[in-house]
């Protein structure tokens, strides 16, 4: 393994260069990621009400065939529901995830 070493940084810095604290790029990036996973939301999920708390939310088909609930900003309900302990399956001490 000696290739040459990518040259990442001088091509970095041959960029326009704006007055721009790296927190504000980042801040931007987050935010451009959002909007990519609203988007992303929107297009792959079932418009639905969660049942506990009334929050719009999408439904998504995982590739296991069950359906997961996610906010409209690609988060999983399940981490941000009020009433997330109402849905949770009670699982014994043999019914643990693998
Ligand atoms: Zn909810």
């Amino acid at each position: 393994m000696s290739d040459e070493p990518l040259d990442l940084v001088a091509e970095a810095s041959d960029k326009p260069t704006r007055e721009i604290s790296p927190i504000n790029a980042l801040r931007e990036e987050l935010e451009a990621v959002r909007g990519r996973l609203r988007a992303l939301i929107r297009q792959v999920g079932e418009p639905a009400m969660c049942q506990g708390c009334e929050a719009n939310i999408y439904f998504v088909r995982h590739l296991n065939g069950r359906n997961a609930p996610y906010d409209a900003d690609g988060v999983n309900h399940f981490a941000t529901c009020p009433k997330a302990e109402n849905f949770r399956r009670k699982r014994g001490p043999n019914h643990a995830r693998p």
